[in-house]
């Protein structure tokens, strides 16, 4: 195989559910020319599409618990395989255990590559579950539309996934920003970090 020597940017947009990851990563894929992979988009995609991956994925979403590891890593592999000429990645709901940052870890290394950065947004649990419940009115996700799901959701994050803020931060790689304002103020605080990488 030849060996790839482009150089990716390769960045972890991060933040509890409801932060607003999503929203932009949508904006910045567009902005630095990344690959954006969601997890939560790929298994909603098998859900629609009613494979065996959508019906496993299915059942742990529907709780508001997280997707086992194996399935999730196995699953985000082949999505990152699925861009061998990307100039990198805004990877958005993964990782979110410490077996995921793992594995994200060894999978770039694989590609001669690295994460670059976590970028995380920060909002208040309040605020996360109104905006929850305020998305729930029009995503028609199940996982949106019930209020102790959400707080599941909520709970799940701190449980699993916080801690990975000390992984990247050990690593001198971890960046906050201020995830309370409209869509414009938060993509500028976003891109201020992104252009310093
Ligand atoms: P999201 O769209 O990121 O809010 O994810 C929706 C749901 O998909 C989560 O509540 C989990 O059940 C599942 N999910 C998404 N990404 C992951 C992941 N990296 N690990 C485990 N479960 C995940």
């Amino acid at each position: 195989m030849v060996q790839k020597t482009k150089k990716m940017t390769n960045i972890v947009l991060f933040g509890p559910p409801g932060a607003g990851k999503g929203t932009q990563a949508e904006v910045l894929k567009v902005k630095y020319q990344l690959v954006h992979i969601s997890t939560g988009d790929v298994f909603r995609y098998n859900i629609k599409n009613q494979t065996q991956l959508g019906a496993l994925a299915k059942s742990y979403m529907d709780k508001g618990h997280l997707v086992p590891d194996g399935v999730t890593i196995k699953m985000l592999n082949a999505e990152v395989d699925k861009n061998p000429d990307a100039n990198g990645f805004v990877f958005d709901g993964f990782p979110r255990t410490a077996a995921q940052a793992e594995a994200l870890a060894l999978l770039m290394e694989e590609k001669s590559s690295q994460i670059n950065a976590m970028v995380a947004l920060e909002v208040d649990d309040q605020v996360l579950v109104g905006r929850l419940l305020e998305r729930g009115k029009t995503s028609g996700r199940a996982d949106d539309a019930d209020e102790a799901i959400i707080r599941e959701r909520v709970a799940e994050y701190y449980r699993k996934t916080d801690i990975l803020k000390d992984f990247y931060k050990a690593q001198d790689k971890y960046f906050g920003v201020n995830g309370v304002g409209n869509i414009q103020e938060i993509t500028a605080r976003l891109s201020e970090v992104f252009d310093r990488l």
